[in-house]
């Protein structure tokens, strides 16, 4: 499995410790990162490959990963209370994962159900 991980400021926490909660997925995934994101994950112990940060053009890179079928999951855990200057990039991001029918996780419920999901058609 090749899976994005993406979060906001505010939920770059909740998405590392998302993560270290299932490991036996994410140690056996290749996983993208954007850079900010990324070093979270590296300090936690993963090894990740890192984009550019979400402002800087990471999340563009990301879409650009789905339009050429690069990636197999995006979860992307957005802070719906803050305000982000790359915010078109986000909405892009999206929509590409619409047009390319890539699931996408914005928020944990969603990415545990996609989990759940993956887990099952594993076994
Ligand atoms: P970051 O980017 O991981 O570099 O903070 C995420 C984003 O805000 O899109």
């Amino acid at each position: 499995m090749k899976i994005a991980l993406i979060a906001h400021d505010g939920k770059k926490a909740d998405l590392v410790s998302f993560v270290l909660q299932n490991l036996d997925l994410f140690e056996h995934s290749e996983l993208y990162t954007t850079a900010t994101t990324g070093r979270h994950m590296e300090q936690a112990g993963l090894t990740v490959n890192k984009v550019l940060s979400g402002p800087q053009g990471g999340d563009a890179q990301i879409a650009a990963m789905v339009a050429t079928k690069q990636l197999d999951v995006v979860i992307f855990f957005r802070d719906p209370l803050d305000k982000h200057p790359h915010e078109p990039d986000v909405q892009m991001l999206m929509r590409i994962c619409d047009v390319h029918n890539i699931p996408l996780a914005t928020n944990l419920a969603a990415a545990k159900l996609i989990l759940k999901g993956i887990k099952c058609h594993q076994k």
